[in-house]
């Protein structure tokens, strides 16, 4: 039986947070510990939680703090600075921190700034503005790339032990690939592309998994048109029923900023 829970709504939150410590995971993934903050009142209850990060300009010390009017974020200046969703990785409860992965690419604002953050650094965090609590199901299929992977990494540490779960993962080379904990039962398959956009691995590699167990649910989050892709595949091919599956897109390529409110096909 699967079993969607309601969301949660939180009251809007903006935190002044500083970096603790920084990690390189992998070849693309940079792990930023925050503390600080009220963070002792942030509630993360699912794995796809995320909070919006707000990271200095360029050559400036700390971002422009926001203020919240009427339930929205307000900048004083004006101005909309760079503001950008990364999941809550994970939330320390007992230290007051907070762990966000963050893929490394080319050429933008916050990627830029996770490869040379230091250690007190100063950022700022506004939300979660909701929680999806998990889905209750027996099984599970999660199809991501290097920008969905710490949601993938949560969704598979949050999991009963009676639960299995198969994860389809596109990364630019084996290099991306870290371990997975997880108490189901799992199947992990790692896709890659050096040269190209690795989601678009994910839509020809869907023939990797097992989609004829009954009650499945499958998430499956990424780049816009790769994820445009696995939904159609995922339509085309199999007999689903809306509340199976979740296709969210992360990021577009070409475009910054990409709001994932955004539909699909838009
Ligand atoms: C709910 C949600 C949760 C998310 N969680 C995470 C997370 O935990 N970790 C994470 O790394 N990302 C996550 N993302 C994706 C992240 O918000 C975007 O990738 C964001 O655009 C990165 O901001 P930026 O400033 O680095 O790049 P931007 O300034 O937004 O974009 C600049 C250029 O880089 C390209 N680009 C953006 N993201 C990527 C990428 N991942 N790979 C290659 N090229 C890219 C754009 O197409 C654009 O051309 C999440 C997105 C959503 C909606």
């Amino acid at each position: 039986m699967l079993t969607i829970p309601k969301v949660v709504l939180h009251e809007l939150a903006v935190r002044q947070l500083q970096v603790i410590t920084v990690e390189d995971l992998s070849a693309h993934m940079v792990r930023v510990r925050l503390g600080g903050g009220d963070l002792e009142t942030l509630a993360s209850l699912g794995p796809t939680d995320h909070i919006k990060l707000l990271v200095p300009g360029e050559g400036e010390d700390e971002p422009e703090w926001p203020v919240i009017e009427n339930g929205r974020i307000r900048f004083p200046s004006g101005r909309r600075p760079p503001l950008r969703d990364y999941t809550i990785r994970r939330h320390h409860v007992q230290s007051n921190a907070i762990d966000i992965d963050v893929a490394v690419h080319e050429a933008g604002h916050v990627s830029t700034w996770s490869r040379t953050a230091s250690v007190g650094a100063l950022v700022g965090t506004g939300g979660p503005r909701g929680s999806h609590p998990m889905p209750i199901s027996d099984h599970y299929v999660l199809i991501g790339d290097l920008s969905s992977l710490p949601a993938v990494a949560r969704w598979l540490e949050e999991l009963p032990a009676s639960a299995t779960a198969q994860t389809l993962v596109a990364g630019a080379g084996p290099g991306d690939e870290i371990e997975l904990q997880s108490r189901a039962s799992t199947t992990i398959h790692w896709v890659h592309d050096e040269s190209g956009v690795p989601a678009d691995r994910l839509a020809s590699s869907l023939d990797l998994l097992d989609l004829t167990r009954p009650d499945l649910y499958v998430w499956a989050a990424g780049e816009v048109l790769a994820m445009r892709s696995v939904r159609d595949w995922l339509s085309d091919e199999h007999d689903f029923e809306q509340e199976q599956v979740s296709v969210d897109g992360y990021w577009r390529r070409g475009e910054a900023d990409y709001d994932h409110h955004r539909p699909l096909d838009d």
